[in-house]
């Protein structure tokens, strides 16, 4: 029997001796300049507005920090991820190529569990892992580096707590989500343990439906089949409930679902034994909520599109969707590779795994372009995404190459070039492009 490990939650301090490698692999000039610029971009007749919050949340920086650390670490052992780190499909990539491997998830590389030695290290993603992977872990005597985030090990304090004391874990989130699952295990450690992951508000009804008698156990059971815990008894298991969100939803949601299964607890139960039947606790991380608040600030300043750039797994990005569609076109890319051409975009439809084209859907003359992104998108794929569209821009649909402000067609595109028809001067000398760069 190997001896249990300790589990390594903290830097290694080789923050210094990775930087070089994760900006080059991940940091952008552009963003940083644009940034400096109040979060906007001019180039001829389009006006890019960045967020003030996207990208790499605290969590995903630490992790991703954590992951190049632990290569330096231990050169020459065996390093294993046991799942995506997050949901980004370059950085993954690039973790492959530095020689970590992936026990499970779409970059598995055929080694499981079962096949980890003491001398492996295995890193633990930012959205954490299931109890008992945690437990099998640490009786192989192996390194554990365990990324998982603060924000999600606070809504496992808070599902543990529930378990506890005989409270059903009421998850608003994807029950196939990493995180989710990861949470969700923990009311497992205790005897009658119970969880029940709630998607949406559709389904937050079918089990207030449930509670108050207006539906049955095989609707409810056949809607809920992959999403409850194993032997999951809803006469017994909905009598208390503690609710707890994934901590990428979106929060206006995750409240509205707490309410109404207050709501119905209280009719079916009564106001007065409300405080031993029911509990709320709000665990959308600050990372998420900033994010949203700055999508809902950009999007009432008025954008003519939005561009929201991320995996299209990611559950964070899709509510930055949801939520700027309300405002204006909103287009899921995960990367420059999407923006096919001025009259085309492939993206991601929103409340659907399925990707879609839109044809036309970058309108003449100026336009105000919203950006944002995913916790889970590096600055570089941002930048890439931006270039692209200007790139575009300087062709009509026809293919000739155009002035980017007045759309006059060019002979060809030069650098600190001046349109003969409005005057606009294209000047890309700042290095960082082929395309014009006014800020
Ligand atoms: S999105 Fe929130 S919970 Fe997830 S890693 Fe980032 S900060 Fe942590």
């Amino acid at each position: 029997m190997n001896q249990p490990t300790e589990v390594i939650r903290k830097s290694f301090g080789l923050k210094e001796e990775v930087k070089p490698q994760l900006e080059a692999s991940y940091h952008s000039p552009l963003i940083e300049k644009i940034k400096a610029n109040g979060f906007s971009l001019r180039a001829g007749r389009l006006t890019f507005r960045l967020a003030q919050e996207f990208g790499f949340c605290y969590g995903v920086d630490r992790a991703i920090d954590y992951a190049y650390e632990t290569k330096a670490k231990f050169p020459g052992r065996r390093i294993f991820l046991t799942n995506e780190i997050i949901h980004n499909q370059r950085v993954n990539a690039k973790l492959q190529e530095i020689g970590i491997q992936f026990l499970y998830g779409p970059y598995a590389s055929g080694f499981s569990i079962e096949d980890i030695q003491k001398d492996d290290v295995v890193i633990v993603p930012a959205f954490g892992a299931m109890v008992n992977e945690m437990s099998e872990l640490q009786k192989k005597g192996c390194v554990i580096v365990d990324t998982t985030c603060g924000s999600v090990m606070r809504v496992g304090k808070r599902v543990d707590s529930d378990g506890r004391d005989r409270f059903t874990a009421l998850i608003h989130g994807k029950y196939d989500h990493e995180e989710t699952r990861a949470t969700s295990s923990r009311s497992l450690q205790y005897d009658g343990g119970s969880y029940l992951v709630v998607r949406d508000k559709p389904q937050a009804q079918l089990v207030c439906d449930y509670i108050e008698g207006r539906t049955s156990k095989e609707v409810f059971m056949r809607e809920f089949r992959k999403a409850t815990s194993p032997g999951f008894d809803p006469d017994r298991d909905l009598e208390r409930i503690g609710c707890a969100n994934q901590t990428t939803m979106l929060s206006s949601e995750s409240l509205e679902i707490a309410n109404m299964l207050q709501e119905s607890m209280k009719r079916r139960y009564g106001a007065e034994t409300l405080a031993d039947r029911f509990r709320h606790f709000d665990t959308i991380c600050s990372a998420t909520q900033d994010r949203q608040d700055a999508i809902l600030k950009l999007a009432a300043e008025g954008v003519d599109l939005m561009i929201v750039v991320g995996g299209y797994n990611s559950s964070n990005t899709g509510h930055l969707v949801e939520i700027s569609q309300q405002y204006c076109p909103a287009y899921h890319v995960k990367d420059a590779g999407c923006i096919v051409s001025q009259s085309l975009i492939q993206h991601k439809r929103v409340f659907s795994p399925e990707t879609m084209e839109t044809s036309p859907w970058l309108p003449d003359g100026p336009l105000k372009i919203g950006i944002t992104a995913g916790a889970s998108t590096p600055n570089r794929v941002v930048e890439e995404v931006i270039k692209r569209i200007i790139e575009v821009a300087g062709k009509n649909r026809s293919g000739d190459l155009v002035c980017i402000n007045c759309g006059q067609i060019l002979e060809e595109r030069q650098c600190k070039a001046r349109c003969t028809r409005c005057g606009y001067f294209e000047d890309c000398s700042d290095g960082m492009s082929d395309h014009p760069n006014q800020l």
